[in-house]
């Protein structure tokens, strides 16, 4: 998968599948219940790019017919850390592929004013040498997401085993994610136009939490 251009350890996941599917979303006459199973079978397709560099190595088995080597994962399943509430959202889709993956919890709410994250709750396993994968669909200001990676690289987390994997992102996000974390790789179905005044992303999808959960 290549690289953005304009933006280091950006990847843009341009699967046809994904990108017709985005588009359904971002439609404000799709309702809630398909929003949310869209956004479910996008972080499915998603799942398979961001896991494609996962290291492995053999472990000797007995198929009925002999012995072989057979590939492995090398070490254990990311753990999953959606930011609350709309992270959820993307959370199960990659718990289903990868079904032994802990979960960690980054509880956020957005300050109206000022825009900035406010905590409420925090639960980490211990990181025991995983990569951790957090997960908001939309990357927008990016306060959010750093205050996340700021939580795992407090909780003993190394930078580059950190994948942040969202839905929508504007390049306002991206940069702020970018300026305290060169390391972290960040995984989005598209990178949209701009934020608008009150901080949402153009053209974007609105309020992707409202959109999942049926609220707003
Ligand atoms: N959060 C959302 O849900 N949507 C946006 O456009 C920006 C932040």
């Amino acid at each position: 998968m290549k690289e953005h251009p304009d933006f280091a350890g950006l990847y843009i996941v341009n699967h046809p599948l994904v990108q017709h599917k985005l588009s359904l979303m971002r439609d404000k006459s799709c309702p809630h219940y398909d929003f949310k199973s869209l956004l479910r079978e996008i972080t499915l397709l998603m799942g398979y790019a961001i896991t494609e560099a996962l290291p492995l190595s053999t472990r000797a088995i007995e198929t009925p017919l002999q012995s072989m080597d057979a590939p492995v994962l090398a070490e254990d399943e990311p753990v999953i850390v959606p930011i609350l509430r709309a992270g959820l959202g993307m959370a199960d889709a990659l718990h289903q592929i990868m079904p032994h993956s802990a979960y960690g919890h980054v509880g956020l709410y957005r300050d109206e004013e000022t825009h900035r994250p406010v905590e409420y709750l925090i639960r980490m396993p211990k990181p025991q040498g995983r990569s951790f994968i957090i997960t908001d669909p939309m990357l927008a200001t990016g306060y959010s997401a750093r205050y996340a990676i700021d939580v795992l690289i407090r909780h003993g987390v190394d930078e580059d085993k950190i994948v942040l994997l969202t839905l929508v992102s504007a390049p306002e996000g991206v940069r702020t994610v970018r300026e305290t974390y060169k390391k972290v790789r960040i995984f989005t179905a598209a990178l949209d136009s701009h934020l608008n005044d009150k901080a949402y992303i153009v053209p974007g999808l609105g309020d992707a939490g409202d959109r999942i959960f049926g609220t707003g």
